[in-house]
């Protein structure tokens, strides 16, 4: 079968031929609905010079955003109908350490015995006709169109799970709450919000286009350059923002993020974009909550497609098909895409 294969860091990845997988004992072999591009595949192949986690040895097959119909089951496993459509929990933890018990794969506490970050971090992903994944691991779409669901798995689930964290700080009336950048994660980001808290979403990108699709959504937007960081201050009376998302993680968005938060006020950092911050007791407002976010629980994964199916949120896409996955990845690599891109095999 034909595979988008990641064969080493600061190395664009390759469209290639590989063996179809076989789903081993506990596992569901998918039949790929599609599968999404994400930057952190772009921070991986392009970015890194090495492995940050010690466990995305290469090679494997990309993807870590996929859906996908019931193939054929390996052994154990039962209950599942062929064709029937799954999204995948991406993160695989030993499922039996605390973190896991809870459904935080991304938090288990022995990932060296499993020897991989997720399905496409690691271990073979979804850009590619076929991929294997955990039984567990699979979230029921019902009759959702598993191509324009796949973003979920990660562009949806990982907002999720931070603007959830965050939620204390959105509650009770003229709360304030920034997004910074506006990509894949971002403008789901922009959707939870809007429908999870009553705060005033103010929105900000690069990117002219990508400001105009939150202010669709109801953003207020606000542009950089001079003077943005008082801008976004006056949008909020002076007080400042209840709870910043940075879904760009670089020294300029993490600088603006500080400068605007209010007190008592949250941080969180999104995105890898390599940025640091110096901290000082007066460089903040008193009592912020500063933190990185990392993806989700495979229970948020449920209820994120509970909002997707209640038309809550709907992730733009762009479709591939696999033949043009390379093309997709340049494009999102230079930043000339203006939806998540999904790779149909
Ligand atoms: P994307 O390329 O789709 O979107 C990035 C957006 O940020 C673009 O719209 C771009 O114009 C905008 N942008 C870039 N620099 C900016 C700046 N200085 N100011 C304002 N806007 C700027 O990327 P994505 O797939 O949405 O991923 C976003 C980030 O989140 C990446 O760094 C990715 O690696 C990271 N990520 C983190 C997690 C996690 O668990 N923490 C999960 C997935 C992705
Ligand atoms: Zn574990």
């Amino acid at each position: 079968m034909r595979a988008v294969v990641f064969e080493n860091f600061q190395t664009f990845p390759v469209l290639t031929e590989v063996e179809r997988p076989t789903p081993g004992p506990g596992e569901v072999l998918l039949k790929v609905a599609g599968s999404g591009a994400c930057h952190s595949d772009v921070g991986v192949f392009d970015e890194f010079e090495s492995d940050p986690t010690g466990l995305m040895t290469p090679s494997f097959v990309l993807g870590h955003e996929a859906s996908g119909w019931v193939e054929e089951v390996g052994p154990g496993v039962s209950g599942f109908a062929k064709g029937d459509a799954y999204l995948v929990y991406g993160p695989i933890g030993c499922g039996r350490c605390p973190a896991c018990s809870r459904g935080q794969d991304t938090y288990c506490a022995q990932p060296q015995q499993v020897g991989y970050l997720a399905t496409g971090l690691g271990r073979d992903g979804g850009m590619a006709e076929y991929m294997t994944a955990p039984a567990r691991n699979l979230v029921p779409l019902g009759d959702a169109d598993p191509v324009a669901a796949a973003p979920l798995a990660d562009a949806g689930l990982t907002p999720y799970h931070a603007i959830k964290r965050a939620l204390p700080h959105l509650a009770g009336g003229g709360r304030y709450a920034l997004a910074i950048g506006l990509g894949g994660l971002g403008i789901v980001g922009v959707q939870i919000l809007g429908a999870l808290t009553g705060a005033t979403i103010i929105a900000t990108d690069l990117k002219p286009e990508a400001m105009a699709a939150a202010e669709q959504l109801g953003a207020v937007t606000v542009p950089g350059g001079e003077g943005q960081a008082e801008a976004i201050r006056e949008i909020t009376g002076g007080r400042g923002v209840d709870a910043v998302f940075d879904f760009v993680g670089a020294g300029p968005t993490i600088a603006l993020a500080a400068a605007v938060v209010a007190q008592r006020g949250s941080v969180t950092i999104v995105g890898i974009g390599g940025g640091t911050l110096e901290w000082s007791f007066f460089g903040m407002p008193y009592e912020v909550n500063f933190s990185s976010t990392y993806w989700g629980t495979i229970e948020e994964l449920h209820e994120v497609v509970a909002m997707y199916r209640a038309g809550q949120i709907d992730p733009p896409v762009e479709r591939f098909a696999l033949d043009d996955a390379l093309e997709a990845y340049r494009q999102l690599r230079d930043g000339e895409l203006d939806a998540r891109a999904v790779i149909v095999p």
